[in-house]
């Protein structure tokens, strides 16, 4: 393997999403654009909506749904399809991408029953439990909507339980997995689970701009029953289906053109997934993520997530070093690492924004500790730019750098 990076790699993208995309599905994007009625298309997007089932592990009467446009689109989708003015809705939140669930609920007209935890940590069940029971009658929520990774604080949630809770009060469940689908264990048939919703541009590894979920056949008797006007036409799940159901026949259909090379790089990427097998794949993302927050620490560097069991397997949250004065700010920081060809992300809590910066581990690079490698170096460069590197006086120089890099050395190479 060499040391020099493709164009692509330089500099490496370590951003929260979008992602380094592998060869393969950077090959598939990279063609001209077909028709929405090609053959190739046609076969690819219908293999991707069966192959959207497995891998959401949702059962045989689900509905997977590929539209153009972002995770945002994706949360729209289900949100207009499910929530009309006058519901109330239970919103487990996280962080900044949970907060924008409860806006959207808002601007839908619903009453938010809003569960909240301080940053880097997540609500407890009991809390939410008490939320529910605290309704008053005839007051109940019909839905609740949660944030399996919040991107903005690193922290994951545990979904099975609130999946099950829903179900015990009769309530949907809707889980915003832009940051985790593919990367973090979601069983949405065995959860019981209603919507499990995503963007193309993190853990399924493609370039942005699609938005995906798959809705079970409980959400889709919801939508059908839904009072009021019905959702904007393009988020209209009940618009889609007979197109989405056509390509799984392998026939062409149109209501909105999709963004065909994405659905090639779809096919190719779900591909990879399921060759390698979600399970394996997730649990080396697991692996990456365990072995990278065992170098930041050897860099004596902290995680915003309260508790191992918090953090996420796409991507680290990281504090700016205690010993870091109110001079340096994790912009800064971000800046020199950037300097050293290794683009991460700052913060976005808005009270926490200078004080921590946020670097993805999702998809292909995961496979590619060289990359890995490369990504902790420049860490550890740009902490020493800023004057915050260890040791400790007295270690020599080097050590914490040493040591971090070595925690890498036990991932496995798949490129
Ligand atoms: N939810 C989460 C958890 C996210 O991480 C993001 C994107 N960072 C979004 C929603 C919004 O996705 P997009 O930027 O593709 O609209």
């Amino acid at each position: 393997m060499t040391d020099i990076a493709p164009p692509h790699l330089a500099p490496l993208l370590m951003i929260p999403g979008p992602v380094e995309v592998s060869p393969e599905v950077l090959a598939a994007f990279s063609v001209p654009p077909p028709g929405h009625t090609a053959p190739a298309l046609v076969e690819a997007f219908g293999a991707s909506l069966e192959s959207m089932r497995r891998v959401w592990s949702a059962e045989p009467a689900s509905q997977p749904f590929v539209i153009g446009g972002g995770g945002t689109a994706a949360m729209d989708m289900a949100v207009a399809n499910l929530v009309a003015a006058g519901d109330r809705v239970l919103v487990v939140k996280t962080g900044y991408f949970s907060d924008r669930l409860a806006e959207m609920l808002r601007r839908q007209g619903a009453a938010t029953v809003e569960v909240a935890a301080a940053p880097g940590d997540a609500p407890d069940l009991e809390a939410v439990r008490e939320a529910l029971a605290g309704q008053p009658s005839g007051g109940r929520c019909t839905a609740l909507f949660a944030t399996h990774v919040d991107t903005s604080t690193g922290v994951r949630i545990d979904p099975e339980p609130l999946a099950r809770l829903a179900r015990e009060h009769g309530m949907l469940s809707v889980f915003d997995g832009v940051c985790a689908t593919a990367g973090e264990t979601f069983d949405m048939a065995g959860w019981d689970a209603d919507v499990y919703l995503t963007g193309s541009q993190k853990a399924l590894g493609l370039p942005p701009g699609l938005a995906l979920m798959v809705a079970s056949p409980r959400a889709l008797a919801a939508r059908a029953a839904r009072r009021g006007p019905p959702p904007p036409m393009y988020l209209d799940w009940e618009v889609w289906q007979p197109v989405l159901r056509a390509y799984e026949e392998r026939r062409a259909a149109y209501f909105s053109t999709p963004p065909t090379n994405l659905i090639l790089a779809l096919a190719a990427g779900l591909a990879a997934i399921e060759a390698e097998g979600v399970a394996p794949r997730i649990a080396r993302h697991q692996q990456a993520a365990r072995a990278l927050r065992a170098a930041w620490r050897a860099l004596g560097l902290e995680i915003l997530p309260k508790r191992d069991e918090l953090a996420a397997n796409t991507l680290s949250a990281i504090r700016l070093p205690a010993t870091a004065s109110g001079a340096v700010t994790a912009n800064d920081l971000v800046a020199r690492i950037s300097a050293h060809g290794v683009n991460v992300a700052g913060g976005l809590l808005h009270d926490l924004r200078n004080r921590y910066f946020r670097i993805g581990h999702m998809g292909w690079v995961i496979g590619r500790p060289d990359l890995l490698r490369r990504t902790v170096a420049a860490v550890a460069a740009a902490l020493r730019d800023c004057g915050l590197a260890l040791p400790a006086p007295g270690a020599a120089s080097g050590d914490a750098e040493r040591q971090a890099l070595a925690a890498l050395d036990d991932l496995p190479v798949r490129s």
